[in-house]
């Protein structure tokens, strides 16, 4: 056996893996399917702005273990996220606070918005919010629902807001303060010089294999090490024998446009339902950018198939289900780790990959 990990990904939670053992002395080999390191947080540099090819990242943490552990790698920028919700032409600050309530309302204190979501949440009766309709209306209303909330998220998903689970929303900070920062994180920003180079810098040293599929040639792959690390579906590497799990993919349309600013922000949101894309990311922005020209990506999502690029979970409760059986069969394969948003099919922010990547680390790395 030539090494002592094989990494199957070079994402985050490989790199990060990768990083870690070859600084215990261990021997590692990483391989990865596409042409590129840095799996969705690719950054490509395009007009001398960094594009974010796999949709928008932003760096944002309260971990402080992960903040220093990225910064030994990068240095990050202060962009603080604050996307725009564009509803039919009229334009909301996001997350929801104080500007967001007084532009749909009119309201001026934190009092009156509490009591108008108040009001709002008691005509639709919601005691106990059983799904993510009835989560959001009783954290914001049933106008920033409407508006702000449904037609997004129902293109984003694909399904009924009343089939899907609460916690989606919770990712979302509700104020009552004039404050548009879109994270509550002690740490944000974006890596100078892009994701790209932050993971290859992870990765300095370390042997890279691209363009080489695992799954392609597992039986082969599995004689080159004693360990397998494995950051791809859980679904997939059991050949989908218990059913397939479901993903939401996304399909980027990008354009170069020969003008310095486009909507003057990094992020809009499309939060109506008839407008096709969901968000609109003009990348320069995540970098302060200067450059004459701008380029711009529309998102639009989809239903996940065979051979799409899985980017998020459907964390359910059919799918929940069904991953808790691959989990008991993850459990005995033997010599395996599996991590990551793909390998654990879960709703995973970069910082928390980090985090349970550094913590596998420190229980399998003596
Ligand atoms: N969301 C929404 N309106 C928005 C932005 C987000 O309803 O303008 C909802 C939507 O359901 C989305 C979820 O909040 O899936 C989480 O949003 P987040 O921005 O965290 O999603 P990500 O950036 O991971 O796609």
């Amino acid at each position: 056996m030539k090494y002592d990990y094989l990494i199957v990904g070079a994402g985050l939670y490989g790199a990060v893996f990768a990083h870690e053992a070859k600084q215990k002395g261990k021997t590692v080999l990483v391989i990865d399917k596409r042409p590129n390191v840095a799996g969705n947080v690719y950054t490509e540099e395009i007009e001398g702005i960094n594009v974010h090819k796999y949709g928008a990242h932003i760096f944002h943490t309260n971990d402080k273990r992960v903040w220093e552990y990225v910064n030994g790698f990068a240095e990050f920028n202060r962009f603080t996220n604050s996307p725009v919700a564009n509803y039919h032409g009229e334009l909301y600050s996001l997350p929801f606070n104080m500007y967001t309530f007084n532009k749909m309302w009119g309201v001026v204190t934190p009092e009156e918005a509490e009591a108008e979501i108040k009001r709002q949440r008691e005509q639709a009766g919601i005691k106990e919010p059983k799904n993510l309709e009835e989560q959001a209306i009783s954290l914001v209303g049933k106008d920033i629902y409407e508006k702000l909330i449904k037609g997004y998220t129902e293109k984003q998903w694909g399904r009924p807001c009343t089939e899907l689970p609460s916690f989606i929303i919770k990712r979302l900070p509700v104020r009552f303060t004039f404050d548009n920062n879109y994270f509550n994180a002690l740490y944000q920003g974006i890596p100078i010089g892009g994701y790209t180079k932050m993971v290859e810098n992870m990765l300095d040293g370390v042997e890279v294999r691209l363009n080489t599929d695992y799954l392609e040639n597992k039986a082969e792959f599995d004689k080159l090490s004693k360990k397998v690390v494995y950051t791809g579906p859980i679904d997939a590497y059991f050949e989908f024998k218990l059913g397939t799990l479901e993903y939401r993919s996304v399909r980027f349309e990008t354009e170069v446009l020969d003008k310095p600013n486009f909507q003057g922000n990094a992020a809009v949101n499309y939060t109506d339902r008839e407008t096709p894309w969901t968000r609109i990311i003009e990348h320069k922005w995540f970098e302060f950018g200067t450059r004459p020209k701008t380029v711009i990506s529309r998102e639009y999502s989809s239903e996940w198939k065979r051979g799409d690029e899985p980017y998020y979970p459907v964390n359910d409760e059919k799918n929940g289900k069904l991953y808790q059986e691959y989990k008991k069969l993850a459990e005995n394969e033997k010599n395996i780790i599996f991590g990551g948003r793909l390998g654990e099919y879960k709703y995973y922010d970069m910082d928390a990959v980090i985090a349970s990547a550094l913590d596998t680390c420190s229980k399998e790395l003596k």
